[in-house]
């Protein structure tokens, strides 16, 4: 069987396994495709270990030693696990891995399991070539990203940091190709946004409700914090990644000149399609959702009680405190009246978002293995507006970047919408492209 055919082969059975992570502890049963994986990589030369976070939640780590104990290390880093599922939406078998019009079909065919099936068969590869890396090669098969990692990834760096360090770490998500009359582009990204997210508490005075007249109501307080926060519109943060990420963009010249700049940002950001929208301006800006409230007692009862949760999602390297400035600006005279908790942010206690350097080794090393795929294509540096795996190991100061390399005739957009969505497929040149582009990186690697 060829290593294409071996990717092919491993996606079709991570689908079927249907690790499906719904946020629960006894979800995920990624044991399955770990063991799978577990049993595809027992070659001479690979050292595997495996580890249980929790019953089930099994994740696999597999290491071949390099030559050169000084040289760095590198770790391709997939997630086994994927996400629900609504039958009724797909076309096709969500969990059935067809094969249908060059197209394999099912959940977690994009998010990642095609990228972690190409990896294994990297590895595979790397360990069967009879030249050893310089710096160790590890792959490293883990449960729980969808749900935030706390028995996948998180549970690995805090126990298991021995058998997982990397120096270097590719994951989850690049590839995707654009085109314009300044040349051919390939985005990789280099960060992601942080998560700060608070509960705001608002108090009122309880009194009865056929007497509202002059009351202090919680809810009423909470509706204008609400309007507030909706109306805020703080603003764009333009950095040259930025700049450099819109210059590739398959867009009028003019349209790029305009999305480059402040004052130009926002009616540019209007005439893009919704799903590009909504994408730019996250990458730009720091952002504010209002996405859950909970109060009151009782219809005749005066609200004196409201929690609003806000999703709010920082900006590279931008701290609490500024994230509290933007709260105060956007709430005015209300600010004294909110308490405030945070209660979930990442990494924990540092600055809230996540990125890694655009140049060294690992930059050089992805731009060659790409040009080798696509002569004379320019990778850019991009940034990803969830959370992904990628910040455990950047908090322990490693490099990491969320590679791959898709068909070129991919559009992002509707590629994007397959994320979490129906009708999640790849194509099987793309898959081709990701296991060479990991055998090739590994190669180029180890030569700089
Ligand atoms: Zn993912």
């Amino acid at each position: 069987m060829s290593k294409f055919n071996e990717t092919q082969e491993l996606l079709t059975q991570l689908i079927r396994n249907e690790c499906v992570n719904d946020g629960s502890v006894a979800s995920g049963h990624e044991y399955k495709n770990s063991d799978l994986l577990e049993g595809y990589l027992g070659l001479p030369g690979i050292k595997l270990d495996t580890f249980e976070s929790q019953p089930g939640r099994k994740s696999l780590v597999a290491r071949l030693e390099g030559s050169n104990p000084e040289a760095s290390s590198l770790c391709l880093m997939g997630h086994t696990d994927v996400v629900p599922v609504s039958p009724e939406g797909w076309k096709h078998d969500p969990f059935g891995a067809e094969l249908i019009d060059g197209e394999i079909w099912g959940r977690g065919a994009i998010d990642m399991l095609n990228l972690t099936a190409s990896m294994a068969v990297a590895m595979k590869q790397v360990a069967m070539s009879g030249s050893r890396p310089a710096g160790d090669l590890v792959f490293f098969a883990v449960a729980d990203e969808e749900a935030g990692g706390t028995y996948g990834a998180k549970y690995a760096v805090e126990n298991h940091w021995d058998l997982i360090a990397a120096d270097c770490v590719l994951t989850e998500y690049g590839g995707i190709q654009s085109e314009n009359e300044t040349g051919k582009f390939v985005l990789i990204n280099a960060g992601e946004k942080g998560v700060d997210w608070r509960r705001l508490i608002i108090k009122g005075k309880p009194g009865h409700g056929s007497r509202p007249y002059g009351a202090d109501n919680a809810l009423v307080k909470a509706a204008e914090i609400v309007r507030r926060i909706d109306q805020y519109r703080p603003n764009p943060v333009l950095t040259d990644q930025w700049k450099r990420r819109i210059d590739s963009l398959d867009l009028p010249a003019e349209l790029r000149s305009r999305l480059s700049s402040e004052a130009a940002l926002a009616e540019a950001l209007s005439e893009l399609d919704p799903g590009d929208a909504s994408f730019f301006h996250a990458c730009s800006h720091t952002t504010f959702s209002p996405n859950v409230i909970e109060g009151g007692t009782k219809t005749n009862t005066i609200c004196d009680h409201v929690e609003l949760h806000l999703d709010i999602r920082s900006l590279p390297g931008e701290t609490p405190d500024e994230i509290d400035a933007h709260l105060r600006t956007a709430l005015g005279d209300l600010y004294g009246e909110v308490e405030f908790e945070r209660f979930l942010d990442t990494p924990a206690n540092k600055e809230l978002a996540s990125s890694s350097e655009v140049k060294g080794k690992l930059w050089d090393s992805v731009a060659s293995a790409v040009q080798r795929a696509e002569p004379g294509a320019t990778i850019v540096p991009g940034l990803i507006t969830g959370g992904t795996d990628a910040r455990f190991y950047r908090e322990m100061g490693s490099q990491v970047l969320g590679a791959g390399l898709l068909n070129s005739n991919v559009d992002s957009s509707e590629f994007y919408s397959r994320f979490h969505g129906h009708n999640e497929r790849i194509d099987l040149h793309s898959l081709d492209l990701a296991t060479q582009l990991w055998i090739d990186v590994v190669d180029t690697f180890n030569q700089n």
